[in-house]
């Protein structure tokens, strides 16, 4: 049996369909959206379909939440919606300003087929689009992981990513839950090999497209089987684990898209049991959204102020 359904569907109504859901869900809509953005770049409109595949996204997670939710207990307001969209919109805000100034300071030539930067020109243009944004997507990763690993493994860099790891809960509203120096830190470094490299514009906005659809997918609190799936793509089922108090599962699993690094390197975690539903971090994390964004600049008396605020508050 598979732990992951026990306890979910006591009720047992609708139990063949959300059986059913819970198999298919997450590789349908993986592959709707990729599907529903490439239809966008095939006539040409390829930002208008990838919104449109991103809402789609988002509404049938905030539908399956519902039906289907893998924690009861994380149904429950934790407070922190205002403070998680703060952060959604600061963090997507400050990269897309990056990109959008590269653009005003001509660093990169925008047009579909050039590359963003003249990089090393070893880019196998030639090969078919697909196999070069899988490359794309591997080449990213090895970077991402890194900064991803290194924000849990070096202490300053950590000040930024606690933030995302304070959520006591998962579910799609705290995806995008990022100081924005933490985004910032790995867009800059996910997006330096595939400029070093020479990689066309049209292969980096797709790997931004499926970075964004897999990463929605990571937080959802749907109730999905993911089997060997896991040990290619981040699915929700791995990266709950990497949400662990726990350090020897919570220091895991620190692929964004794809698995393949963790491999590698000996941090791939997924034991065949539940992940905890007790997720966090041990240290403090302020309530309010402003706390949070300075949290990591100001000393420990300003931190004890706050902290006693807090508390005071609840
Ligand atoms: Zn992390």
């Amino acid at each position: 049996m598979d732990q992951n359904i026990t306890g979910v569907w006591d009720n047992r109504s609708h139990h063949g369909l959300k059986m059913a859901l819970s198999w298919l869900s997450w590789p349908f809509l993986l592959t709707a959206c990729i599907g529903i953005t490439a239809y966008g770049f095939s006539i040409d409109r390829p930002y208008l379909f990838f919104n449109s595949a991103y809402l789609f996204l988002i509404v049938s997670l905030l539908l399956l939440e519902r039906f289907m939710p893998h924690e009861q207990k994380w149904r429950s307001p934790d407070g922190q919606i205002l403070a998680d969209i703060g952060h959604t919109l600061t963090s997507k805000g400050t990269t897309q300003a990056i990109l959008y100034v590269n653009t005003l300071i001509g660093v990169n030539m925008v047009t579909n087929d050039q590359a963003l930067i003249s990089g090393l020109q070893i880019w196998p243009s030639e090969w078919p689009l697909y196999a070069q944004v899988v490359l794309a997507v591997v080449a990213s990763e090895f970077m991402l992981y890194w900064a991803h690993r290194t924000a849990h493994e070096v202490p300053f860099i950590w000040r930024f990513h606690a933030v995302h790891h304070s959520v006591q809960k998962l579910w799609i509203v705290n995806t995008g839950r990022f100081h924005f120096i933490d985004s910032l830190y790995s867009i800059v470094l996910g997006i330096f090999p595939l400029l070093l490299l020479g990689a066309p514009m049209v292969v980096i906005t797709w790997v931004g497209a499926i970075t964004a659809f897999i990463g929605m997918l990571t937080h959802c609190n749907v109730e999905m089987r993911f089997g060997p799936i896991s040990y290619i793509f981040n699915t929700p089922g791995v990266h709950r684990w990497h949400h662990s108090k726990k350090l020897r599962e919570g220091n895991t699993n620190y692929g964004e898209n794809i698995m393949i690094w963790d491999i590698l390197f000996r941090t791939y975690f997924n034991e065949k049991r539940r992940p905890p539903q007790n997720i966090g971090i041990t240290e403090h994390m302020p309530r309010r959204f402003r706390h949070q964004l300075i949290w990591p600049f100001i000393d420990q008396k300003r931190k004890s102020a706050i902290e006693e605020a807090d508390k005071a508050a609840s």
